[in-house]
């Protein structure tokens, strides 16, 4: 039988981004969207792993199932890291949290406005965490918004090295440098060799 994988997020973006990174993984992919809707699934932490642990744990506890979890972020280094943890908090909605942003930057040289998107994973099954790991991606906050693809503040977010913002780019792109695209690519090596433990050593 199919092994099933539950990816612990309500927030259809990511699960997007996600699937495009797992096209070879052999497992049968769930996300809260069809197991359990409406749960507001809890986030306490004061730290990415903090979270994404929480929230792995929760769902395989809830469900049983083998569970992938995220929590991630951008941390300004004029704002000491926040928004951090508070990213999606920051303000209701995608433009209110990109304006709050951009008027807390206001006045800061462009040298001073670097940047970094984290993603933390972990994965746990009924039994507990089976693996955590943290990717980020380094880059700047532009003065005004550009780009129409994505989410999130990805159109303030321009990857050190590039012209683009996150928002220009397709997801294809994005996913090749993103905080999450490291972050899940790794994911779901980890996630194969459970499903061929002779490769086990090659990953770990
Ligand atoms: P959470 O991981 O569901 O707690 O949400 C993190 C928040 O950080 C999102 O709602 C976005 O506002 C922001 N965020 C995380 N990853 C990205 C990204 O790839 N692009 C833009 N914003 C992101």
């Amino acid at each position: 039988m199919m092994q099933t994988l539950l990816i612990a997020t309500q927030n259809r973006h990511k699960v997007a981004e996600m699937m495009e990174l797992l096209p070879g993984l052999e497992m049968r992919v769930l996300t809260l969207a069809d197991v359990a809707p409406e749960w507001d699934i809890p986030e306490h932490g004061a730290t990415f792993r903090e979270n994404a642990r929480e929230k792995a744990l929760a769902a395989a506890t809830r469900t049983g199932l083998l569970t992938l979890a995220d929590d991630s972020g951008l941390a300004v280094d004029a704002l000491n890291g926040e928004p951090g943890v508070h990213s999606k908090r920051y303000a209701s909605t995608d433009p209110e949290r990109i304006a709050r942003l951009l008027r807390a930057l206001d006045g800061v040289p462009g040298d001073h406005r670097t940047a970094r998107f984290h993603c933390a994973v972990a994965i746990a099954d009924a039994t507990g965490i089976l693996e955590e790991l943290e990717e980020t991606v380094e880059g700047t906050i532009i003065e005004s918004p550009r780009g129409s693809d994505g989410f999130g503040y990805d159109p303030i977010f321009q990857p050190l090295g590039g012209s683009l913002t996150l928002a220009e780019m397709s997801m294809e792109a994005k996913n090749a440098i993103s905080h999450r695209g490291q972050a899940l690519r790794r994911a779901a090596r980890f996630l194969q060799s459970l499903l061929d433990p002779r490769e086990t050593f090659r990953f770990r």
